[in-house]
């Protein structure tokens, strides 16, 4: 009820810039060393969890040659050519890094991200992303300007950190810019957030928002416009920002917050719900069913709702979902929540009913599907992108062993190493 975004005031329209943190660079430990891409290395492990569908690989070996998984197997299985280097994981758990479908690049810490400091930016990537086994995140609502400035230096490789895909801002109803916004920013600004009354406005918002860099389209079809008040998109509104999305390519997130809301966004075909239905008065067990033929997709962000009086009944929705065999993806809101720390979420999503393997799923194999990149991300399979996470301990004993990340591959490379800590 309290959800998103109220960082992104900060950033909106470079207006209220005071609460930037002016730290030196001096302050930060360097970045954590990028090995070239080109020198290949060969990772031994306890045990790989090559993807929650198929057993995992005892005593496994996965060699890494320019940035991809050239051989994945068994301990004598893998042949390790002469001059590669050898990163000994005996002990430790191997799985493909992990995408969080959720988050908002929208903190103070990330203003004026063009400017800076290099260690400054790798230092906070690696603190709130890549510390927690994190290659991927989808920024679901922040300012594009400063998002695409993060991504820049990231794919640079100026600094180390995560693939960003971001939606940009969100497009709201009209009057429906969520109270927690309005509370933290001048009426001016948040007046300017844009609220499409027309198909023709929303159809022109998305252009622009796309043309401007985003990869996805965020709306509030419910938001909360008061505590305990949600005003719903229009359909015809939601409808054709949904179509244009589709037809540029996009895929759409959306915000339901209750029933209505997400009557809306199932009806205007929205392809993922960015959080449960954290209202519930007037749900049927029937509009899972619907979800589920109609390919949406869910991702719960449960511990945001955790102190929701209604949580139990917030948990079960998701359960239930996943009997369905409902499409779930990971995500947090993280940058809405103060917290990166993403142990919580684990705990409830288990504690809601997800098996271990589900939950990986909905860390690796789910997102890469959702985003049709299965055949090169989310398992540790030949040809794949090298992105890696290490674990101390295993997470299928426990669940929060999903957060003890010793080290973070991305395309090869590492970009977070604890032993550098
Ligand atoms: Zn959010």
């Amino acid at each position: 009820m309290r959800h998103t975004d109220r960082y992104f005031v900060f950033l909106l329209i470079g207006v209220v810039t005071v609460l930037s943190i002016v730290v030196s660079e001096k302050s930060f430990a360097r970045p954590p060393q990028i090995a070239s891409a080109n020198t290949p290395i060969a990772l031994e492990g306890e045990r790989i969890y090559v993807s929650p569908f198929v057993l995992p690989i005892e005593n496994g070996v996965i060699l890494i040659r320019d940035g991809k998984i050239a051989a994945v197997g068994g301990h004598g299985k893998v042949d390790v050519p002469e001059g590669t280097g050898e990163l000994d994981c005996r002990g430790m758990y191997v799985l493909a890094g992990f995408q969080n479908s959720h988050i908002h690049f929208t903190q103070p810490m990330w203003n004026d991200a063009a400017k800076l400091p290099a260690a400054q930016l790798a230092q906070q990537l690696e603190m709130n992303f890549t510390r927690y086994g994190v290659t991927t995140v989808v920024d679901t609502g922040s300012y594009l300007p400063n998002t695409e400035a993060i991504r820049n230096r990231i794919n640079s490789g100026e600094v180390a950190g995560p693939r960003i895909l971001t939606s940009g801002s969100p497009l709201y109803p009209p009057d429906g810019v969520p109270y927690y916004l309005k509370n933290s920013m001048p009426e001016a600004i948040w007046k300017q957030l844009a609220q499409p009354k027309t198909p023709a406005e929303a159809v022109r918002i998305v252009d622009e928002t796309i043309d401007g860099g985003a990869d996805i389209i965020k709306l509030f079809t419910g938001s909360w416009v008061a505590r305990g008040q949600v005003v719903t998109m229009p359909l015809d509104v939601a409808e054709a920002a949904v179509n244009e999305a589709h037809k540029r390519g996009k895929l759409v997130w959306a915000h339901p917050s209750n029933v209505a809301g997400f009557q809306i966004a199932l009806q205007a075909h929205v392809d993922v719900l960015a959080h449960a239905v954290e209202d519930l008065r007037g749900w049927k067990a029937s509009y899972l069913r619907q979800m589920k033929s109609d390919g949406m997709w869910m991702i719960p962000t449960l511990a945001l709702f955790s102190r929701d009086s209604n949580i139990a009944d917030i948990m079960q929705e998701v359960d239930d979902f996943a009997d369905l065999h409902g499409q779930i993806i990971f995500g947090t809101d993280a940058g809405f929540l103060p917290d990166f720390n993403p142990t919580q979420e684990y705990l409830i999503m288990q504690r809601a009913g997800l098996t271990f393997n589900q939950i990986l799923d909905s860390l690796t194999t789910a997102p890469a599907r959702r985003l049709s990149e299965s055949a090169t991300r989310g398992q540790i399979r030949v040809g794949m992108e090298a992105d890696l996470v290490v674990l101390g301990k295993d997470p299928q004993q426990d669940i929060s062993n999903l957060a003890d990340v010793l080290y973070t591959f991305r395309q090869g490379r590492i970009v977070y190493s604890l032993s550098n800590q």
